[in-house]
């Protein structure tokens, strides 16, 4: 294991990444969606109908969504026919998800509280794995995707939608101005925690960059990488197969 990993700008022992992401959860998540939509201006919405047309779950299918929090992808995924686990190492983000749920009488899915670095399930349980602005929050990111890897079966497909830096002229600069400024001010406005907010926006830029995460990717196993990016690249889709 490594002696510090990222947690925003700062480098700190993996135990506490571990409870301070937890912290940052537990205190946005019963404003995460209202906040997912003031942030993004309702972006977010196309880009997770965009990923789960990539992902094409089909009737009967076993999906597990990991570092699913309050059931985003799941809900899309089940109303296609699929067989959903959404799992989540913070149970709060997950309450919120059953309580949408039932709301919107949403009904077929499974919850499970779960750390992505070592899933309670057998290998080969899984048609697909998707993880969506999940995974540069997993403090040992490369043993949540050999996990991935081993709870798929073979012919199964994995899909991960994760932030990065854009490289658009223009863009580039509104993007910074954006994450590093607006985003924690609206943080503390809108949910009262200037912190997490700030959190999130400086974990996009240590995570690790498009072709160095296809390539973390195949060193778990995957084969048939791709990547699919949306705004230049602040958005963008993995996917790879178990064969
Ligand atoms: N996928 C959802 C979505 O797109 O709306 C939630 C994304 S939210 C930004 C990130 C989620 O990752 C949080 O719910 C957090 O609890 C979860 N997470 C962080 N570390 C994790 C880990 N080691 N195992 C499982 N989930 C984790």
């Amino acid at each position: 294991m490594q002696d510090t990993v990222s947690f925003g700008y700062e480098d700190v022992a993996p135990d506490e990444k571990t409870a301070r992401v937890g912290g940052v959860f537990s205190s946005v998540a019963s404003k995460y969606d209202i906040m997912n939509d003031v942030m993004s201006g309702g972006m977010h919405r196309l880009w997770k109908d965009r990923f789960v047309k990539c992902v094409k779950p089909q009737p009967g299918e076993a999906i597990l969504d990991m570092a699913g929090g309050t059931g985003d992808i799941a809900f899309r995924m089940v109303k296609r026919g699929a067989e959903v686990t959404v799992a989540d190492i913070n149970q709060d983000m997950l309450d919120v998800g059953i309580e949408r749920a039932m709301e919107r009488g949403i009904d077929g899915l499974s919850w499970s509280c779960q750390n992505a670095e070592e899933l309670s399930y057998p290998r080969s349980t899984y048609d697909a794995y998707t993880i969506v602005f999940g995974i540069r929050n997993v403090t040992q990111i490369d043993k949540a995707l050999v996990e991935a890897h081993r709870v798929l079966k073979y012919g199964g497909r994995f899909y991960c939608m994760e932030f990065s830096t854009t490289d658009w002229a223009g863009f580039k600069e509104v993007y910074d101005l954006y994450s590093h400024n607006v985003m924690p001010r609206m943080g503390q406005m809108i949910a009262g925690d200037e912190e997490s907010y700030r959190y999130l926006a400086e974990s996009i830029r240590r995570f690790p960059k498009p072709p160095v995460f296809e390539q973390m990717i195949r060193d778990a196993g995957f084969a048939n990488t791709r990547v699919e990016t949306i705004l230049g690249g602040a958005v963008n889709i993995h996917s790879g197969w178990k064969i």
